[in-house]
């Protein structure tokens, strides 16, 4: 195997962001390198419909991402099956290290690494991931048919899955903190409008409760948040969706990030606090994290790498 690869433009990550930068660079003439890291494809991957991509009323997550790669191998991108573990981004070429062994070295990067599930943070969660705690109701749904489930959250990504939830489970329970969801309308009317879904309002996760052998989940210990009155869901599933964090733990020390971890970029650009490396999607988005914003931005950084080579080279 190749132990060390150059290119014009290596791009971290194969969600909307990285395959969208590798179509622009790769009509750009770059010859960009596309590590995919240990999700290819992304987010997406983990969902079924998706019915806010322009130009397709309805696609499946995985098919749209599958499309993307498709059509960045088609305009000459070479694509990788790695994971960076680190990046040394202090002097140009810029240099990573894959999970692989092999080196990339780049005149510019472009990092699309996105965002990764947010956990509650109780031991009793850990205890019993994999064994009925879930952060993907794609994934695991299937496992619930015919069981009760519960889900917490109340962003798009809680409300989906508990929609979701609903082909396979007799029950769904939908467990926020407050009293009002933070989804978007239409599904918020679709989770209201459905029989099979309950929601617990101002109520907090205290325990995961199951049994140890077989490892197994069989309810959860919630709590209101004014009275502290605490009560048992029965449930075979629980379902973890309260967000997600940015996935910037290679680079936190080597450019600017706001607080939550989200890397820093110029305004109107993808820029970051060290030229030619430009950052793009979730990675960097605090208020949006869509495919389709995600997209536009590795389109931006793809055009800005094109340039910082062309003035930084001659
Ligand atoms: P991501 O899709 O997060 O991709 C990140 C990529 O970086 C992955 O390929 C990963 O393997 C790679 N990576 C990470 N670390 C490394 C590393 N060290 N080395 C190499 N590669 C690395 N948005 C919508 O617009 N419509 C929807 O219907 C919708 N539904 C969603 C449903 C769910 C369940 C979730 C979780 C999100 C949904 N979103 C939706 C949001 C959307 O998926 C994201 O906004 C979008 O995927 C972000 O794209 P991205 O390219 O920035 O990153
Ligand atoms: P999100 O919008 O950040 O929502 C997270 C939810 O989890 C919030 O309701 C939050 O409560 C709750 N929460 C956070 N921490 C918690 C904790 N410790 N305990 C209990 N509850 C907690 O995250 P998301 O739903 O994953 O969505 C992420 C992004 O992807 C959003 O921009 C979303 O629009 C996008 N997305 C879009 C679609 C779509 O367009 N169809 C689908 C999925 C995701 P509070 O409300 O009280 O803060």
């Amino acid at each position: 195997m190749e132990t060390s690869r150059h290119s014009r433009v290596l791009i971290v990550g194969s969600g909307p962001a990285g395959y969208t930068a590798a179509v622009y660079a790769s009509r750009a003439m770059l010859e960009p390198l596309l590590v995919q890291g240990i999700q290819p494809g992304g987010q997406l991957t983990i969902t079924t419909d998706v019915e806010n991509w322009p130009g397709d009323r309805e696609v499946m997550g995985p098919d749209l991402m599958v499309r993307m790669e498709d059509h960045a191998r088609a305009v000459g991108t070479k694509i990788v099956s790695d994971h960076i573990t680190s990046i040394e981004l202090a002097a140009r070429p810029f240099s990573a290290e894959g999970d692989s062994g092999a080196t990339y070295t780049a005149d510019a990067v472009i990092l699309a690494t996105g965002a990764q599930a947010n956990w509650l943070g109780l031991p009793s969660e850990e205890k019993f991931k994999g064994f009925g705690v879930s952060a993907c109701a794609t994934c695991d749904g299937f496992f619930y048919r015919g069981k009760e489930v519960a889900v917490v959250g109340g962003g798009n990504t809680a409300v989906e899955e508990a929609l979701f939830l609903t082909n396979f489970a007799t029950k769904v329970t939908l467990i926020h903190r407050r009293d009002k969801l933070r989804a978007d309308r239409i599904l918020q009317h679709r989770l209201f409008e459905n029989p099979k879904t309950e929601i617990l309002w101002d109520h907090t996760v205290d325990e995961i409760l199951g049994s140890d052998s077989p490892p197994g989940v069989e309810g959860v210990r919630i709590r209101h948040v004014r009275s502290g009155q605490t009560t048992v869901v029965p449930c075979a599933g629980f379902f973890v969706a309260i967000g997600h964090s940015p996935a910037s733990e290679l680079v936190r020390d080597q450019l600017e990030t706001h607080s939550g971890g989200y890397v820093v970029t110029g305004p109107d650009s993808t820029a970051t606090s060290v030229p030619g490396v430009f950052a793009a999607g979730d990675l960097t988005d605090r208020e949006f994290r869509q495919a389709v914003t995600s997209a536009g931005m590795g389109c931006m950084a793809a055009l800005e790498a094109e340039r910082f080579l062309a003035e930084s080279d001659g």
